[in-house]
């Protein structure tokens, strides 16, 4: 992702602590609290510029969505937008996904959500890959027992790889599409790379990843 540098970025998402929880932290164990209902929580890894999560907040008002991006000259727009939307089930956190487990704790969770991550295609970087095992080790943790993790991207490398790791790891693979905009799926929500990627006509590779109990 090309980014331009926001110096104000950080300063305007201190002013609105109810959208981007300065002290995620503090949250771990409490994010019922923090949204006022007992209703499931479902993160998105890696959630850009927010498009994906405020197009399900109002598709899906009894959920509660937190997207965690590491960089704040990203995730100034999606604070933007849900500032203007007001919707009060879409939160962020501003920081990287590897302090997933300071955020959460055990089974805390009801749903991952990976979308159009960066591929790393270098063998030397696979630890970066956010369908590394590491990284399916502390979704589970988070996540309830049984609960799923599901996977959008446009490289086939990309999703070739995250298939390999989620069976090595033991989970059970649903929904597989390898052309996800021509597939029966229902409620499908574009996040911003995936519309990029359909205007060029490019195939959208999905699945869906689940934890043994
Ligand atoms: N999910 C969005 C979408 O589909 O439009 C954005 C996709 S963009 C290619 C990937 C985003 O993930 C970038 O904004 C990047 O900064 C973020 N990201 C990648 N690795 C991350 C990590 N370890 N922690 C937090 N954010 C990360």
């Amino acid at each position: 992702m090309r980014l331009r540098h926001k110096p104000w970025a950080k300063q305007e998402m201190d002013k609105v602590p109810h959208i981007v929880i300065p002290n995620p932290t503090e949250c771990k164990g409490n994010w019922h609290e923090v949204f006022g209902n007992e209703n499931p929580i479902y993160v998105e890894v890696g959630t850009g510029k927010g498009q994906f999560l405020t197009g399900m907040g109002k598709v899906h008002p009894d959920i509660n969505f937190i997207g965690i991006e590491k960089y704040d000259s990203v995730l100034v727009t999606a604070m933007e937008r849900i500032k203007e939307t007001g919707q009060p089930n879409v939160k962020f956190i501003n920081k990287d996904v590897e302090g997933l487990e300071d955020f959460f704790a055990e089974n805390e969770i009801d749903r991952v959500f990976i979308n159009f991550t960066d591929p790393w295609p270098k063998n030397k970087h696979e630890k970066r890959r956010l369908t590394y095992e590491r990284f399916l080790k502390l979704y589970e943790r988070i996540l309830k027992p049984g609960k799923e993790v599901h996977l959008k991207t446009d490289n086939q490398g990309l999703f070739e790889y995250s298939l390999h790791s989620f069976s090595k790891y033991g989970m059970i693979l649903e929904n597989i599409s390898l052309d996800l905009h021509k597939s029966q799926l229902e409620g499908n929500v574009m996040t911003e790379y995936e519309e990029k990627f359909s205007r060029k006509n490019m195939r959208i590779f999905r699945c869906e990843a689940v934890f043994r109990d």
